[in-house]
């Protein structure tokens, strides 16, 4: 009867990793608030645009419409009329002027 033993020796190992750094698969996304931390404040290059992942948590948009850290896209909304000058933000984006424009983070797709 080892299997026994080597079954419930398994799960002594797997509770103590649960205390200390948890018992999964993507450890790196274990913390499921968003913690103002240096890493993941910003949307890595190449994700998909409304995605989870493209999201700045900094300026609360999507990092690909954000204009604080992506100057480039200024022009653009300024060519679409969508544009606070008070605020140098994007009207649609300026929670200053409305704080019902608050944007909101699309969920996160479990990947498969
Ligand atoms: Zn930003
Ligand atoms: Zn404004």
């Amino acid at each position: 009867m080892s299997s026994v033993y080597r079954v419930a020796f398994a799960s002594l190992v797997c509770s103590f990793a649960l205390s200390s750094s948890g018992c999964k698969k993507d450890g790196h996304a274990a913390a499921p608030s968003a913690a103002p931390a240096a890493e993941g404040a910003h949307a890595p290059a190449g994700v998909k645009p409304g995605s989870h992942e493209d999201w700045c948590v900094e300026h609360d948009v999507p990092e690909s419409q954000c204009t604080r850290c992506n100057k480039e896209l200024v022009a653009a909304f300024k060519a679409t009329g969508d544009w606070c000058s008070s605020h140098e933000v994007p009207e649609s984006h300026c929670v200053a002027c409305d704080p019902s424009r608050k944007k909101v983070r699309p969920p996160k797709v479990a990947a498969p």
